[in-house]
């Protein structure tokens, strides 16, 4: 029997890239990776299954309709994974129309795109299918001291880059309870882990302290996110694509709740200990407070009963043994984010990926 397609949207960028990654490597699908190849791409990241003959890859923009009707038309998937999407909070608020087209308009694109297509399958393939959208926890805004996102948790997001995942989240229950296309939602906390673009706070901490620069703190460094392995959440979203039931969304989160402060501290421990005295040490000396960035949501903290309870979903890395892998990445891993700081990684293996 041949293996079932499944389209992924963003698969050269960070999540999108573990997703692929796994799912390539696990066999049950035939993957396809839909991406722009913007600044947030990197085909670095595919190494791994550049080769692979369950894996191609389309450069294409999910905002242009012809170019989804084409894609749609000729690998006929059993199911989509939409995580394609400006995701930098900071470039929303300097330049937020990229955020409307790709994320609003690119998500209605990719809907009346998988809608055509669910309409012309037979009925074991109409329910078969699955539009699975990939969002965040940041369209909930911002949590006070106490309390956890639900999913029953009010919209009320603050940045264009969350208002704009909301608009998406909308039009995607919308296509569900208007035309039917079986659908199924996730919104996961802040991801870190192995080939994360270093503009994010993470891995541009590490990539400083390594570099002996001063590391930049918003504020005074006490806003708290819950942090999720990237690894764990793409397993997470392969069980939500797979098992989740029709029309429901899923919370997915670490239940790792740390301040950004706590966060570059336990950075410049692990890198301490790690580097030789002569580059910098100790670390935790390079911090700087600069001015809070507008509208910083103060707290996010996730429930994720829901998918443990029915998806038996729980992460398999806890915080520190996360961050010490992401460390020991990074340190090993200079030939991925060398080229990303010196801006000579775009497009330079396009002529290895694999069309159709
Ligand atoms: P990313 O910025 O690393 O990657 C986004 C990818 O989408 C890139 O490869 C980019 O080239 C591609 N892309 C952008 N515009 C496109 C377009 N118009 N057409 C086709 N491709 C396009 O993002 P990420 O951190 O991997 O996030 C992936 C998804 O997960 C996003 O939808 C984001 O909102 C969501 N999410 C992210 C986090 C997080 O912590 N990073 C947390 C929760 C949810």
């Amino acid at each position: 029997m041949s293996q079932p397609t499944l389209l992924v949207t963003g698969g050269a960028g960070f999540i999108g890239s573990a997703v692929v990654r796994q799912a390539v490597a696990e066999g049950k699908w035939r993957v396809v990776n839909i991406d722009k190849l913007t600044y947030a791409a990197n085909l670095a990241s595919l190494d791994p299954v550049a080769g692979a003959n369950n894996y191609l890859f389309e450069q294409a923009d999910i905002c242009d309709r012809a170019a989804m009707a084409r894609i749609f038309a000729a690998y006929k998937p059993t199911a989509i994974m939409h995580l394609a999407a400006e995701s930098h909070v900071d470039r929303s608020i300097d330049g937020p129309a990229a955020f409307i087209e790709t994320n609003i308009v690119g998500t209605y694109s990719l809907l009346d795109a998988a809608l055509t297509h669910w309409r012309g399958l037979d009925e074991a393939g109409k329910r078969a299918f699955r539009f699975h959208h990939v969002s965040t926890d940041e369209v909930f805004g911002s949590l006070g001291k106490e309390g956890l996102f639900t999913e029953t948790s009010r919209y009320q997001p603050n940045s264009p880059y969350s208002a704009s995942k909301a608009s998406a989240d909308h039009l995607v229950r919308a296509w569900h309870e208007t035309y039917g296309l079986p659908v199924v939602m996730s919104n996961c906390s802040n991801n870190y882990g192995p080939y994360q673009f270093p503009e994010k706070l993470i891995p541009l901490m590490i990539l400083k302290a390594m570099r002996g620069e001063k590391l930049p703190i918003y504020g005074k460094g006490d806003n708290v996110r819950d942090w999720l392995y990237v690894e764990d959440h793409a397993t997470a979203l392969r069980l939500v694509l797979e098992r989740g039931a029709v029309g429901e969304s899923y919370n997915i989160g670490g239940k790792c709740e740390r301040t950004n402060l706590e966060v570059v501290d336990a950075l410049c421990a692990l890198l301490d200990a790690r580097l030789p005295e002569s580059t910098h040490r100790p670390h935790n000396g390079l911090k700087s407070f600069v001015a809070d960035r507008p509208g910083h949501d103060k707290r996010y903290a996730i429930d994720c009963t829901k998918i443990e309870r029915e998806l038996g979903w729980t992460p398999a890395e806890t915080f520190e043994s996360g961050l010490a892998r992401t460390v020991d990445w990074y340190l090993a891993n200079e030939g991925w984010w060398r080229p990303v700081l010196e801006g000579t990684y775009q497009g330079q293996r396009l002529g290895q990926a694999s069309g159709a």
